[in-house]
């Protein structure tokens, strides 16, 4: 009888997973070989503030200070300057190239590196990098995704420097570049990627904020802006495990796979101790972070085995976005060198915890006298005057969510994050808002005008002057089934995916909440002329903006049954998948709104909607045929090796006139396999029809509705498979394999 060879590669990678020893790096010593403290390092690769204040002449450097405060164009004339400065610091830690650094509509990063070198008039080479080269780069745009915006034949796109975002030197095994953030447009000044409208959603913001807050006497402020820390969870398994599954390879999930005896029900990671091999991981992630200036400060396990986060400390959402990318990027890297593979998909394992970006998210002033400055407009102030101020810019955020709900989902649509919301371990796809007890006790308060007779006890409120409540900042309920939940001082927006980019969830709710404040201005400008007092009329436009959001705040369980349908009688949008969510884009309302805004302009709003049906439509093809192959290449000859040897054993036993106890489960493998081949055929006509499909919205509803049910039924039954079929005829490390051997 032969034996099964299928799982040999398999068995080699558990052997090699079982040898790793944590990975030892050199962190950064003083010359007695002690260790520096980070933040003597913290930033060495990044042209900051400080560097240009030590490197820069003084007017160029104020210029540059004004132009990154205050959001204006950079001036021309210091171009040539800042470029020579930057050019010697990076020539003096050894870059050899500069790239503009953007972020295409593809969810990551792009970069063209450029070598400093150049000739002099003499014919010599040397270095050059001039003023122009730093503000403005123009790449051939045609293979990044542009939604129909762009024709092939205008391929030119253009990428300028972003001065608010540092420079920053990214080192590799044999070199280092000089990476320039920058925006990416058209050659009509369309934005081709995610950085422009976010910028251009922050200026939004802090416009209508600063108008309200103008509106309220307090004319010193001069900016506003959001601020964002973006919690980003992780899965690790083992490099010689992903390298086995062509699915984590291809699709950064796994497609099939059963489940293991123990998954996170013991509820023994959270929080757990982390394993060594990725203790020293994490370390050398953060060290390398560091040196980019990441503010990285919290790390631990999460809810499933071999999930982990890594969280910043809050920056300028344009800021955070960059670090956050740069993160991801260092995750990957880093990695590699440990011999893991990190799994930034919403859902790797299905069955187990998946993974999300919360987007904490806030307003902080910015420019304005020194008992402003940082300032953050969601902590509930110590004076009356800063508690109106508080519940006003809450009901704006309200207003905004309530009525934009359908783009905030939009926001956050992707194959991957489909399988996260609403499977009861994320927030669902309703959008809502959750405020805590406390809030809800004093907005209701304020809605049905018994605010001042409320005890300090019954609101846990003192109240100040007249009757405005003072608000003391509440951290003891929190509600982890809450897609935007406030969490004391800030908002968290739980349901981003891992792998998104932060740019468009942010840039969505800064133009939610930009529209909100609009409503809340001009409502208060109106009841200024109407109502007896200011502080009345301050009353009156939060008694009517509570009434009006009532139905999008939410404080029970988000992941019930009750209040899906709860949601529906309130008429709150549930968009369950991505092409029904994506289509929330490009409704006459969104148009609209973010047109009005300047946020996009309808090209661009449509554009969005193209490239993300078409990445939804991509994703699921490549899905799809992953699976077929897995299926066809791995599961099938696995079984069907198995089934001849079962099949072999009866006819060798019933010839020497034994029983035949092959036969059971050689039958049982029979049924299952002809399911198998049913399922992989029904899948694959249903695939098949895509292709024929010709407008890409079709292909996607068709593949969201038709093919992926389908590919999970496949999947169902290989999973029943590999329960049966001999642990050594199995080629794809198991799920508790890659989840619990590390
Ligand atoms: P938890 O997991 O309990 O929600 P974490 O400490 O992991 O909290 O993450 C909280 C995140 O919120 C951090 O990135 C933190 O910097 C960020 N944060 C705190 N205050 C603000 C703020 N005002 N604006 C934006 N983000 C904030
Ligand atoms: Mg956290």
């Amino acid at each position: 009888m032969t034996i099964g060879t299928g799982a040999r590669a398999r068995f080699e990678a558990i052997r090699d997973v079982n040898t790793r020893t944590p990975r030892k790096f050199d962190p950064p010593r003083d010359e007695h070989g002690k260790r520096l403290r980070v933040s003597e390092f913290y930033g060495q690769n990044t042209f900051d503030l400080n560097k240009m204040k030590e490197k820069l002449p003084k007017d160029v450097y104020t210029k540059i200070l004004s132009t990154i405060e205050t959001g204006k164009k950079l001036d021309q004339d210091i171009a040539n300057s800042v470029a020579n400065a930057i050019k010697e610091w990076a020539l003096s830690r050894g870059v050899t190239h500069f790239c503009h650094w953007f972020q295409p509509q593809t969810g990551t990063t792009a970069e063209k590196h450029d070598a400093f070198l150049s000739y002099d008039d003499n014919g010599r080479t040397i270095e050059k990098f001039s003023g122009a080269q730093l503000i403005q780069s123009e790449p051939d745009a045609s293979s990044f995704p542009s939604g129909g915006m762009r024709t092939t034949f205008e391929a030119r796109g253009y990428t300028a420097w972003d001065p608010t975002s540092p420079v920053f030197i990214v080192e590799h095994t044999n070199g280092k570049t000089l990476c320039i953030p920058s925006v990416f447009i058209s050659y009509h000044g369309d934005a081709l990627d995610e950085k422009t409208a976010l910028m251009r959603s922050m200026e939004v913001v802090s416009q209508k904020s600063c108008e309200l807050l103008h509106l309220l006497g307090e004319t010193g402020v001069k900016r506003i802006l959001p601020t964002l820390g973006a919690e980003q969870e992780y899965f690790l398994i083992d490099r010689a495990f992903a390298s086995l599954r062509p699915d984590l390879v291809m699709t950064g999930r796994t497609l099939i796979g059963g489940q293991p005896p123990k998954g996170q029900q013991l509820e023994d990671h959270y929080f757990g101790s982390v394993p060594a091999r990725v203790q020293a991981f994490m370390s050398e992630v953060e060290y390398e972070l560091y040196k980019l200036g990441v503010p990285v400060k919290t790390r631990h396990n999460e809810v499933a085995p071999s999930q982990f986060e890594t969280a910043p400390i809050f920056e300028e959402a344009n800021i955070a976005t960059d670090h956050n990318q740069l993160t991801m990027e260092i995750l990957r890297r880093v990695a590699l060198r440990h011999n893991f593979s990190v799994l930034l998909h919403e859902k790797p394992f299905a069955g187990i915890n998946g993974s999300g970006k919360h987007n904490n998210w806030s307003l902080a002033v910015t420019a304005s006298g020194p008992d402003h400055d940082g300032e953050n407009l969601l902590e509930p102030g110590k004076s009356p005057h800063k508690n109106l101020r508080f519940l006003l810019v809450l009901t704006a955020i309200l207003k905004g969510v309530h009525k934009h709900a359908g783009i905030l989902r939009a926001s956050i649509a992707s194959a991957g994050n489909d399988h996260r919301l609403g499977a009861n371990e994320a927030p669902p796809a309703i959008i809502s808002v959750f405020l805590g007890e406390q809030l809800s006790r004093i907005l209701d308060a304020i809605e049905s005008g018994t605010v001042s007779n409320m005890s300090a006890e019954q609101a846990v409120i003192k109240l100040g002057v007249g009757k405005l409540p003072e608000v003391s900042r509440d951290n003891t309920d929190r509600n982890r089934t809450s897609p935007f939940a406030f969490t004391g001082n800030k908002f968290e927006f739980r349901a981003v995916g891992s792998s998104a980019s932060t740019a468009f969830p942010v840039t969505l709710v800064n133009a939610a909440v930009a529209d909100g404040f609009s409503e809340i201005t001009e409502a208060l400008r109106a009841k200024f002329k109407t109502a007896k007092s200011k502080e009345a009329a301050i009353f009156e436009v939060l008694v009517d903006a509570i009434k009006e959001t009532r139905n999008v705040r939410f404080e029970g369980n988000g992941y019930s049954e009750e209040w899906v349908k709860e949601a529906a009688k309130r008429g709150l949008p549930n968009l369950r998948k991505t092409p029904e969510a994506l289509a929330e884009l490009v409704s006459e309302k969104s148009k609209q709104t973010l047109t009005k805004l300047g946020i996009f302009s309808e090209a661009e709003l449509v554009s969005r909607y193209h490239v993300r049906v078409e990445r939804y439509v991509k994703n699921l093809l490549i899905e799809a045929e992953s699976l077929r192959a897995m299926v066809d290449t791995q599961v099938l000859p696995a079984c069907l090796g198995y089934h001849a040897n079962l099949a072999q054993g009866a006819v060798a036993a019933k010839a020497a006139g034994l029983t035949t106890p092959s036969l059971e489960t050689a039958n049982k493998l029979s049924t299952l396999l002809g399911n198998l081949q049913a399922k992989r055929a029904a899948f694959e006509k249903a695939f098949h029809k895509v292709e024929g499909l010709a407008q890409e919205d079709e292909k996607a509803l068709s593949l969201c509705n038709e093919v992926a049910p389908l590919m999970a039924e496949t999947r169902a039954v290989c999973d029943e498979l590999e329960a049966i079929v001999a642990d050594d005829y199995w080629p794809l490390p198991k799920y508790r394999e890659m989840l619990f051997l590390a």
